[in-house]
């Protein structure tokens, strides 16, 4: 297949190498980051998408799609399918997909998670929102890139499936880390809190894949001084997404936004940037209950 690729950073780069290895011609774009060596460069994101038959993007946030999508959606043949992998708001995805429509192009908002190791070898999953026609056509693409690809409905669903999970697990990860520091101060240790917790009720993939306390449970990035992993910084941005959804769609969320208010504050006001998301469990260790 013949595909456009905009967007090489993090999550960009491997994912369009991927594509590269499995045999199809693939034109990349970015504005700062250098194309990989396997991918051929273009000089802007218009001629990066002439003639394809796919166009990928993945880029840091909404108001960037909907001027990519400005400048690539004129650009590309009728019938061609542009695919967004970025996380943007649902809004952002509802009406870039519009935009595509109108101009007789197929439509899928494909967020992913699995981060950058799961980019690098091709194990990310998709939450895909759009036509099962379109869906069918990218599978293919999907299946290199990743490991598992779900189509949760109309355009827009696929970043509806991606910030409410996303907010479970900002919501877990504070609920996990703040349980560890407890019971710190109720003098169980962590091994012993892990030994149990993650076989009953109060488990979760905070806890049993991704322990938040360093020594304990599998490999995370609390093992390696809490460097990411997922940065603080991007569950930020996701919580920020999930209110903005939660808002448009009248939903109450009050743990979602509490969850919302706390990684500001950590990022923004205290040492969170540049951390995993997990470091939580520090910035919780030893604070008494007046901590402001
Ligand atoms: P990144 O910042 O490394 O990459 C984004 C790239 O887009 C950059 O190279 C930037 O130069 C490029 N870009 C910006 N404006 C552009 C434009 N107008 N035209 C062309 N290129 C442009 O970010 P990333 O970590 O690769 O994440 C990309 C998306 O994936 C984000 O929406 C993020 O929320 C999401 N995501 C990231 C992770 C992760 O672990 N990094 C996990 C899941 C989802």
């Amino acid at each position: 297949m013949k595909i456009g690729f905009i967007g090489l950073g993090n999550m960009g780069a491997p994912m369009a190498a991927n594509l590269v290895a499995a045999g199809h011609e693939v034109v990349g774009f970015d504005t700062v980051a250098g194309a990989p060596d396997s991918v051929m460069r273009a000089g802007s994101a218009a001629e990066a998408v002439a003639g394809v038959e796919v166009a990928i993007t993945m880029l840091p946030n909404g108001a960037i799609l909907r001027a990519v999508a400005g400048e690539v959606i004129p650009a590309m043949a009728a019938g061609a399918v542009l695919v967004d992998c970025s996380t943007v708001e649902v809004e952002a995805a509802r009406h870039v997909a519009g935009l595509a429509q109108e101009a007789g192009l197929g439509w899928l908002d494909a967020p992913v998670s699995g981060g950058i190791g799961g980019a690098a070898a091709g194990t990310l999953t998709f939450m895909v929102g759009g036509s099962e026609e379109a869906f069918a056509r990218v599978g293919p693409l999907f299946d290199i890139m990743g490991q598992k690809a779900v189509l949760c409905g109309p355009a827009g669903n696929g970043q509806a499936a991606k910030i409410c999970n996303n907010m479970i697990l900002g919501v877990t990860m504070i609920a996990t880390c703040e349980a560890f520091a407890m019971a710190d101060k109720l003098g169980l240790s962590r091994s012993a809190m892990f030994d149990v917790v993650s076989t009953s009720s109060g488990y979760s993939w905070t806890m049993n894949a991704y322990c938040p306390a360093p020594g304990v449970g599998p490999k995370s990035p609390a093992d390696n001084d809490y460097k990411p992993g997922f940065a603080a910084e991007l569950m930020l941005k996701d919580l920020g997404l999930s209110q903005s959804a939660a808002e448009a769609a009248d939903a109450d969320t009050p743990m979602g936004a509490l969850a919302l208010a706390l990684y500001r504050r950590w990022v923004e006001e205290e040492d969170g940037r540049g951390r995993d998301f997990s470091a939580m469990l520090p910035r919780f260790e030893g604070r008494g209950r007046m901590a402001t």
